[in-house]
C-alpha cells in the first residue's frame, strides 16, 4: 500500500489489513515496527528510521 524508504536504504511497508471502522475507513499496520516508528504529535506525524535514526515530519495540514 505505502512504501517508506529512508536514506541508508532502510525500507519497510505498511499494509492494508481488512477490517474497517464505521465509516469504511481501513486499518493499515506497519510490515516491520522494528524497522520504523510513527510518532503522532499534537500538530505533526514523525516517521523515526530504527536503523540510522533519521526522522522524517509530516505537519498537519
Ligand atoms: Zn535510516
Amino acid at each position: 500500500m505505502l512504501n517508506y524508504e529512508c536514506e541508508c536504504g532502510n525500507t519497510t511497508k505498511l499494509f492494508a489489513t481488512g477490517d474497517r471502522d464505521e465509516q469504511g475507513r481501513e486499518y493499515v499496520e506497519i510490515e516491520d515496527d522494528d524497522r520504523l516508528a510513527i510518532v503522532i504529535g499534537e500538530r505533526s506525524v514523525l516517521f523515526r528510521c530504527s536503523f540510522c535514526g533519521y526522522t522524517y515530519r509530516l505537519d498537519q495540514i
